[in-house]
């Protein structure tokens, strides 16, 4: 059976369903793109077409109403063609440059900002957060709404020296890609598991509990003469993962969840190999609404990163030129015994490649 005769509803329409035309007439054969402005950009095909794209942020959790506004403004101007980024950026598809401005009005006039492209901060990559996951150590669109509240000039600009990712996940199980963003904003549990033995045996598989452990601290026990496990609490970094494959072990501590900043991470291979983000801040706690330590925490690296760093230097480029110490000397981070990965399998961590640089 071909491809177009398969019937089933399983799994995403074929990627190539709802392209729009002018993209499915140039498969394959771009060129090039250029940035005319913050937000704007057109790639060339070698047929000589041209299509803008004209890119807002979203704060990812829409609302209907919202994805139908969208709609409308794709439908007025686009043909119908949107797309959503994978940092939950709206991007408009337009064949005709005179309907770029109205369509910046229109989406203007309904509260989204238009930028993202370019030497910017793109929208906040996050991930569930107090609205929808039960591993959360933090809130993800709240602290999300209002980093990106205090970012938004540097979203609707481009007078960043580099791209800025800035990314967020609610704990470490880390859906939110914090390894690799020049920012990572980690929800963190500090304190091992709290066992309900008089119901793990009832809701959780033991097995599945047991095996869902990546440092091998829970163990199968018979307590006060029911079968559960026990947690070697000293193997235990606080991940959640039993806590996602059983309710009985909670780790939500409201007293000691919160927040931790990491720095210097990328994917892209230009100019410098991609590189892992690493521990600024091991700590702050959850301070909901507005969350004003985490704010205060983000805007001052980042500003001190636009004021010092050179054309194109992400941000772990940057703190590598000038080297760690200089980094938290000039954020006014302070340097705690925390930083310090003293984690009984740490050295599983460490790099160990002889491939040195000087
Ligand atoms: Fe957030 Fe962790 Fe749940 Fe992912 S698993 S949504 S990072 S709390
Ligand atoms: Fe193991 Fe993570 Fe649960 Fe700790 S929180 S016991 S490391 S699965």
């Amino acid at each position: 059976m071909s491809q177009t005769e398969r019937l089933t509803d399983i799994g995403p329409p074929k990627y190539d369903k709802y392209l729009p035309p002018i993209v499915k007439k140039n498969y394959g054969t771009w060129l090039y793109h250029e940035i005319l402005k913050p937000g704007v950009m057109v790639h060339m095909a070698e047929s000589g077409d041209k299509l803008y794209t004209v890119r807002c942020g979203t704060p990812r959790l829409l609302s209907i109403y919202s994805i139908r506004d969208f709609c409308d403004v794709a439908d007025k101007y686009c043909g119908g063609h949107l797309r959503f980024t994978s940092r939950h950026n709206v991007e408009f598809l337009l064949t005709d440059e005179s309907k770029i401005e109205p369509l910046i009005a229109d989406v203007k006039k309904l509260g989204f900002p238009v930028g993202g492209v370019g030497n910017a901060i793109s929208s906040i990559v996050h991930t569930q957060g107090w609205v929808h996951c039960h591993s959360a150590a933090t809130d993800a669109s709240g602290v999300v709404k209002n980093v990106m509240d205090a970012l938004c000039d540097k979203f609707e600009s481009m007078e960043l020296p580099g791209k800025l990712r800035i990314a967020l996940a609610c704990c470490l199980n880390m859906c939110g890609a914090v390894h690799c963003s020049d920012i990572a904003i980690l929800g963190i549990h500090r304190r091992p598991p709290k066992t309900n033995h008089s119901i793990l045996n009832n809701i959780c598989e033991i097995p599945t509990v047991v095996a869902a452990c990546p440092t091998a601290a829970i163990r199968p026990a018979r307590i006060d003469g029911k079968e559960s496990v026990e947690v070697d609490e000293e193997r235990c970094m606080f991940c959640a993962n039993c806590f996602t494959v059983c309710p009985a072990m909670t780790l939500n501590d409201p007293l000691n969840d919160g927040v931790s900043i990491w720095v210097g991470g990328k994917v892209s291979n230009a100019r410098h190999e991609p590189m892992f983000s690493k521990l600024a801040v091991p700590y702050i706690e959850n301070n909901p609404p507005y969350w004003p330590e985490v704010v205060e925490t983000v805007v001052k690296i980042v500003d001190v990163w636009a004021a010092n760093a050179r054309k194109f230097e992400r941000m772990g480029e940057w703190i590598e030129r000038i080297g760690w110490p200089r980094f938290f000397e000039m954020t006014g981070i302070e340097f705690e015994k925390y930083h310090i990965d003293d984690f009984k399998y740490a050295g599983l961590s460490y790099k160990r490649s002889a491939h040195l640089r000087f």
